[in-house]
């Protein structure tokens, strides 16, 4: 390769690795930069090689950086690029199909109270709630609270959804509990049976699935519908045991999918031995999904249904009963599958874990609940953002924590007061330190007018010397002879270093000479000027060490950013500080 087009090509390798890094943590990935280069500049697929190794160079380069100045690199030299990105972030949803055709778009979020919400809601409730405000429209809160005893609800969790909606930001217009309109199901439940359109089959459950699978009605099918009536008023009576009765919707039987032939709509559950939450023995006669979801959904004059394509056989079950009582059915947005990767999305999972003593409570930082996520510090316009970002394809997406993360930093860096925590302290003695030196530690680089936190370091003794807090990983015994900064201070000479302590000695004072040998700029807090803080970190572990004694005057619920450490939201301040940590 010539000299010349050398330099253009690295200049574009690098370009390309930058943004590739700051949208990932800071950290571009060779491989996408690799098919980026070779994708644009197609001259050099002969030289994959050659082309490849400069890359690896130049990433390694780059993710040498942080991501602070990989931003400032790519707004200097290509502002154009994260004005773009930024057009990106801003993106809207797509429009609702058929949205003029109703006066007022109407959308519903319907979970069951039998778990809290964790970030695999977020797209059912961010997507309707958004809707429901861009057309000007109602966003429906409903419960689906009608299995008390399979998926049995629980009385706090209507109140966490609740909670989780609220702190989403996504609060409903309205809100309804299918525990209280039974009596509505049983109305139309009458109505299919008496016009015919339903029957109440008291067949064996072995027996009716033979006889549906080869497309043959069962004994009770065609029997007339005072025949299904006297039956269904001997349902609600009690004159049925549990798995004796089911009301099923007539379908077509030759409907080529087995599951949607004469679906059930009702059936008989014991609930002196299964109690409902709210309503308990009131009721033995209980609606299925497909019947209580399709009826409310026509009488909450839901316009759009926007849920996951695992619904779309719902749909055609549903679509049947809405043919027999002369009903359209909704207009609906089958969106694919989503998945975490690093994140347990599945509830039986979470509750299961809580049972076995796994999670202390929901809000475990190892979980993706909501309540978790909000200890953490995890901001829910990140997670709406993200959300509104995925839009309602229906391809499956499969995301990271780093994603939800990238949103959350561009949330957050501009909020967050910056301060120093020492994870693993050792006391690290400066000595011939020649005068007396003032830091001033801005709380915020790009916001001075926030405040600065000041230090000023007084040498004393014989040797001239001052104490300080500093991370064990910054120094131990690979550190002697080297020149260290304690950042905003002055630059210092490791002479020893064991597990617990260390000595230094002074060596400069100007940031010129660190940049020059490029010395490593560490933070610190001075002996004296400190306190105890914790950080309960993602895993569940504990990051000890010690914060800057300000820290004192931090409120539970502020996150700020410990510098070289991370994001955290601030849990508890007493003589000890808690925090969880939300991310890099
Ligand atoms: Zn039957």
């Amino acid at each position: 390769m010539t000299e010349k087009i050398s330099t253009e090509l690295k200049e574009f390798i690098r370009k390309t690795a930058l943004l590739n890094a700051v949208k990932h943590e800071g950290k571009a990935q060779t491989g996408p930069v690799v098919g980026k280069i070779l994708g644009e500049k197609p001259e050099y697929r002969t030289k994959v090689k050659e082309v490849s190794e400069l890359i690896s160079k130049v990433v390694q380069e780059v993710n040498a950086l942080s991501l602070n100045e990989q931003l400032r690199i790519i707004e200097e030299k290509w502002p154009e690029t994260l004005a773009k990105e930024k057009a990106r972030e801003e993106r809207h949803l797509p429009p609702l199909p058929n949205a003029a055709n109703y006066k007022r778009i109407v959308t519903r979020y319907s979970p069951n109270p039998d778990c809290v919400l964790h970030l695999g809601s977020a797209r059912a409730i961010v997507l309707s709630h958004e809707y429901a405000r861009m057309y000007n429209g109602t966003f429906i809160l409903r419960f689906e609270d009608t299995d008390p005893k399979l998926k049995r609800p629980v009385l706090e969790f209507y109140d966490c959804i609740r909670e989780d909606l609220a702190w989403l930001e996504c609060k409903p217009d309205e809100e309804y509990i299918q525990s209280d309109r039974i009596s509505i199901y049983y109305e139309y439940a009458e109505k299919l049976l008496r016009d015919g359109n339903a029957y109440v089959c008291t067949c064996q459950p072995e027996e009716f699935r033979k006889r549906i699978l080869a497309h043959k009605p069962c004994e009770c099918r065609d029997c007339p519908p005072e025949e299904h009536l006297a039956r269904w008023r001997r349902m609600l009576e009690g004159g049925y045991a549990e798995g004796e009765a089911v009301v099923r919707v007539k379908t077509d039987l030759n409907h080529p999918n087995p599951a949607v032939r004469d679906w059930p709509a009702l059936r008989v559950l014991d609930t002196e031995k299964y109690p409902h939450p709210r309503v308990g023995s009131k009721y033995r006669v209980w609606p299925l999904y497909n019947l209580a979801a399709g009826v409310d959904d026509h009488l909450m004059r839901i316009t759009h249904i926007i849920r996951g394509k695992e619904h779309l056989t719902n749909q055609v079950r549903q679509e049947c009963m809405y043919r027999h009582l002369g009903w359209t059915y909704p207009e609906t947005i089958h969106y694919g599958r989503l998945k975490i990767t690093g994140a347990s999305l599945s509830k039986s999972k979470i509750v299961q874990g809580m049972r076995e003593g796994l999670y202390k409570d929901w809000d475990d930082p190892r979980l993706a609940t909501f309540a978790a996520l909000r200890r953490r510090g995890i901001s829910p316009e990140a997670i709406r953002r993200l959300m509104i970002d995925i839009g309602p394809k229906t391809s499956d997406v499969v995301l990271s924590w780093e994603n939800l993360y990238a949103h959350n930093r561009k949330i957050l860096d501009p909020i967050a007061n910056r301060y120093f925590f020492v994870q693993n302290p050792i006391e690290l003695s400066v000595k011939r330190i020649p005068k007396e030196f003032v830091a001033r530690l801005h709380l915020h680089p790009d916001n001075p007018e926030r405040g600065f936190r000041e230090y000023t370091i007084v040498p004393r003794g014989k040797e001239n010397s001052a104490a300080f807090w500093v991370s064990r990983k910054d120094v131990d015994s690979s550190k002697i002879g080297t020149v260290l900064r304690l950042m905003e201070l002055f630059n210092l000479k490791i002479l020893s270093a064991s597990l617990y302590a260390a000595q230094a000695s002074f060596e400069s004072e100007s940031y010129e000479q660190a940049r020059d040998i490029k010395a490593q700029l560490i933070h610190w807090v001075p002996v004296g000027e400190d306190m105890p803080c914790q950080v309960v970190m993602p895993d569940a572990t504990v990051a000890e060490g010690i914060a800057e004694g300000v820290c004192k005057g931090l409120k539970k619920d502020d996150v700020v950013q410990f510098e070289r450490f991370g994001f955290v939201r601030i849990d508890r301040v007493a003589d000890k500080l808690t925090a969880y940590y939300a991310q890099k």
